[in-house]
């Protein structure tokens, strides 16, 4: 689709790129600003023209890009305002991104995106385009925009100058304010498939042969080429562990063992953790929805069928649990407190399990 409006030269100035973490938003958005600004002349960016070059070196300057970062103490000066160590951790945050765009970063803290970077764009945008005719930014997980930053973008969302092409990418798009959304044309991304996983396994990674640990990796990854990688990159045993003895605890109802659970789970250090504990129970309820539904031929490890077994077996409820996950992905995205998270979790879940129950009864 994007193809195709680019050929007719029919593109609009500003998208939207929705859809689930690692399944391919950030590489369609930097091909399609390849395609904008290579000078290659055609239909496929070119990556060897000077342009191609420096965009790939994100020091094009007319190609902006913006990717959420975890700022530390050292990246502010005395006013709060960011200081050179801040902007070039802001950069170096972007090469990383351009260079292994399926890489999940690690954020040693809450990522976000300082309103100065947008305001930077922003005035960068209006200056016009230097180098070429086009002026290209992306701006990766819009969703952690604060408000400041989302009224800063705003403003060129609104009225872009010609020639200038904006896009925006999510996978919350339920977090993104309706003023931001609906200035944007909204294209969605899909899941992955399994067998194009393992393809971008072999690519990425380098893998030569199609091994058992990829196979597993593709397998678990729940169609996100990102979620593979890490998985292959770590060991999730021991977070699958503490999720599916979460996850048990509170279909059964059995609240001491519960808030135990949380209290030792709430303390562990770093939005990554806790990140990766959500995503291994939404893993694991979508594991029980299969094996409820008889799909065996898709489900990976017996011991997962531990907490699916006691998952209700009732459609809409195992949906509701897969939004209590991700309820809880969006709170510890916008600096939730992780206590308030794991409890308002638990009581959902355990609400959703009871309610079963009774009916049962
Ligand atoms: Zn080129």
């Amino acid at each position: 689709m994007l193809g195709t409006a680019f050929a007719a030269g029919t593109l609009g100035h500003a998208y939207l790129f929705s859809g689930e973490e690692g399944v391919g938003k950030f590489e369609a958005a930097f091909e399609l600003a390849l395609a904008l600004l290579c000078t290659g002349g055609a239909a496929a960016p070119c990556r060897t023209c000077v342009s191609c070059q420096k965009a790939l070196r994100n020091a094009h300057p007319d190609f902006h890009v913006i990717v959420p970062a975890a700022l530390d103490k050292e990246h502010k000066a005395s006013d709060g305002k960011l200081s050179p160590a801040g902007w070039d951790f802001l950069s170096q945050n972007v090469r990383e991104r351009i260079e292994a765009p399926y890489r999940r970063p690690s954020h040693a803290g809450v990522p976000a995106i300082p309103v100065e970077w947008i305001k930077e764009v922003n005035h960068a945008i209006l200056r016009g385009a230097v180098e070429g005719s086009r002026t290209v930014a992306i701006i990766a997980g819009v969703d952690l925009m604060n408000k400041e930053s989302a009224n800063a973008m705003l403003k060129t969302l609104e009225e872009p100058p010609k020639n200038t092409f904006i896009i925006l990418t999510t996978n919350m798009p339920q977090s993104i304010l309706p003023t931001i959304a609906s200035r944007c044309q909204v294209v969605r991304f899909g899941l992955v498939s399994v067998e194009h996983i393992k393809e971008a396994l072999h690519q990425v990674a380098g893998m030569a042969e199609p091994g058992a640990e990829i196979e597993r990796a593709a397998q678990y990854a729940m169609g996100s080429v990102s979620r593979a990688l890490s998985l292959l990159g770590s060991d999730q045993t021991e977070s699958l562990a503490e999720a599916r003895g979460l996850l048990n605890a509170c279909c059964a109802g059995d609240w001491p063992a519960v808030s135990q659970r949380i209290d030792t789970l709430s303390r562990a250090d770093g939005y990554d953790a806790h990140t990766r504990l959500f995503m291994n129970l939404l893993y694991l309820v979508r594991n029980g929805i299969l094996r409820n539904e008889g799909r065996s031929s898709t489900y990976i490890d017996e011991s997962d069928g531990v907490a699916a077994a006691s998952l209700p077996p009732d459609v809409r409820r195992v949906e509701r649990l897969c939004a209590a996950c991700q309820d809880a992905l969006s709170a510890l995205s916008s600096n939730g407190n992780c206590g308030i998270i794991y409890v308002n979790f638990a009581i959902t879940v355990m609400e959703i399990c009871d309610v079963e129950k009774q009916q049962a009864g």
